[in-house]
């Protein structure tokens, strides 16, 4: 369907000024991609509203010409959340980067969506407080980002992922309605809306003011590098060190190609060169707690057959250990220019298994996997790397991508842990999850957004983005219970 984008630009100059609105082919062109960069669609206008009254007056001119609108961030996301793939007008939250108001005396920090995960910890650690999710990307991405996809990171293992530390939000709907979503409490009474928004990929609407939970900073940390001669080892010294009781903070592996990756970067061998893998493991608390959690977690790792275990309890050292693990995409970049992130979840007792098989399905497919990951999660992050150049690489690429995914569902997981759906993994949806559960989710979307118009074709299977298999009806009961009504959700 073609829509009027001059209405709709005359209607936007009304309120916004000139240099909030891009329309320009080339400064377009920086929108045609996020960090899943194999996938590349400029959108035909963009907007970059300052304020929360901004984003209605917006979402309220797209209502009134129908056209739909893809909500980004800082577009790191790795699954083509925020890609235009449709005319949709692009909602860039880059310019809403105001802290609202710190509340320490609640634990509680309210920000507009397009502030940076990391100047929230900075804003409030100098009073001893902080903000547990951190996804490796922590530097770039946005908050608003974070609470779409559900993001994760290092210390989510002990402290969970975005949606346990969002106590509210403030959100724009798709007809410009302004509403909010859970409170400034810990409890509320109400159906949990701020959890089902939470996650939902910038198909509900936009985020503009989110308040979040702060945490007390540890008063001890202490990160703990082991390396071992074989990826199955780290792996089994994973589960063995949950299944002592032990909590750590974070549990992250890196692999031999991802080893010498940052080593290269750096110039400096932080981590062996001949390990097969190493295991970083953060253990935070009180003093006596971390001391005796870091030797039994140390005992473990041998027995496991660790060969060294370096341990860091200053900041600078343990900095240090960390730098190689949050540079490991940009190492892998110096490598290969272009790679593609995988994102599955499988119980971490199965992780010696699915390691090998991934090393496994690799060789077949004849293409190099580095791995990086959250392993206390059993957050897998398979990097494939490719040349670009070659004919037809892409779908060799799609389909490791695939079977490594397939791998990660036979065993119990799932097709993603925290890069969410996006557009990358709607037809492999199904794998998982019956036409009813399907058709249930969609309903709660369209409570929402009855005309799919908040972030189109994202997420679900739709007959044009995943072929006729994936038309699915649905019935409702009508008002009297008595006869059903067929409702096609395409
Ligand atoms: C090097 C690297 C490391 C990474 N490490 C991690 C990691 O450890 N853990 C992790 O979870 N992820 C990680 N990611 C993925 C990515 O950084 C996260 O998904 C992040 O939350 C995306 O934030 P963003 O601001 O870039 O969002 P974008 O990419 O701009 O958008 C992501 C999605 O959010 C929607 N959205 C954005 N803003 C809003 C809003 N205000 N309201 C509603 N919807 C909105 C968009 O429509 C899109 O669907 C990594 C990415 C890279 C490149």
């Amino acid at each position: 369907m073609s829509h009027d984008w001059t209405a709709l630009n005359r209607d936007l100059r009304e309120f916004l000024p000139r240099k909030s609105v891009v329309l320009k082919r080339q400064e377009l062109l920086v929108y045609d991609c996020d960090g899943l960069t194999i996938d590349r669609h400029s959108p035909p206008m963009a907007v970059l509203p300052e304020t929360t009254s901004d984003v209605v007056k917006v979402l309220a001119c797209c209502y009134r010409h129908g056209i739909p609108f893809v909500a980004r961030g800082s577009g790191t996301g790795l699954s083509g959340g925020a890609l235009v793939e449709e005319e949709a007008l692009l909602v860039v939250t880059s310019r809403m980067r105001k802290i609202l108001a710190i509340d320490l005396e609640n634990h509680t920090v309210t920000v507009q969506p397009g502030v940076i995960n990391s100047w929230v910890t900075n804003a409030v650690a100098g009073d001893g407080f902080y903000y547990a999710p951190d996804p490796s990307s922590q530097v770039v991405c946005s908050i608003g980002g974070n609470v779409a996809e559900n993001s994760g990171g290092v210390h989510c293992l002990k402290y969970g992922v975005t949606s346990n530390h969002v106590l509210g939000l403030e959100i724009v709907l798709p007809d410009g309605s302004l509403t909010t979503l859970g409170s400034q409490l810990a409890e509320t009474s109400e159906l949990d809306l701020r959890g089902a928004f939470i996650g939902s990929e910038g198909t509900l609407g936009i985020a503009t003011a989110i308040t979040l939970r702060l945490l007390r900073s540890p008063q001890n940390v202490t990160v703990l590098l082991a390396d071992f001669l074989s990826m199955e080892a780290a792996g089994e010294a994973v589960c063995c060190v949950t299944a002592a009781g032990l909590m750590p903070a974070g549990m992250e592996i890196m692999d031999n190609f991802m080893i010498n990756a940052v080593n290269d970067l750096f110039g400096v061998d932080e981590y062996p060169r001949d390990a097969a893998a190493v295991l970083l493991i953060e253990i935070d608390g009180q003093a006596a707690e971390v001391l005796a959690a870091a030797d039994h977690a140390s005992q473990i790792c041998k027995n496991c057959g660790a060969r060294n275990i370096r341990r860091a309890d200053e900041d600078e050292e343990r900095a240090l250990l960390w730098k190689g693990r949050k540079s490991a995409f940009a190492a892998v970049g110096q490598i290969s220019p272009t790679y593609f992130v995988q994102d599955g979840v499988v119980p971490r007792s199965t992780l010696p298994k699915v390691l090998s098989s991934i090393e496994r399905l690799s060789l077949e497919h004849d293409l190099p996997v580095a791995n990086v990951f959250h392993a206390g999660d059993g957050n897998l992050h398979p990097l494939i790397l490719y040349k670009a150049d070659i004919s037809g690489i892409e779908k060799r690429v799609r389909d490791l991508g695939a079977a490594i995914l397939r791998e990660c569902l036979s065993v119990g997981g799932s097709i993603t842990g925290e890069h969410g759906v996006g557009s990358d993994k709607r037809c492999y949806l199904d794998w998982m999850f019956e036409p009813d559960d399907l058709a249930t989710m969609t309903l709660l979307r369209q409570a929402f957004d009855p005309d799919n118009r908040a972030n189109p074709g994202k997420i679900f299977p739709t007959p044009k983005t995943c072929g006729e298999s994936a038309r699915r009806k649905i019935f409702l009961a009508d008002e009297n219970k008595s006869e059903s009504k067929e409702l096609d959700l395409f």
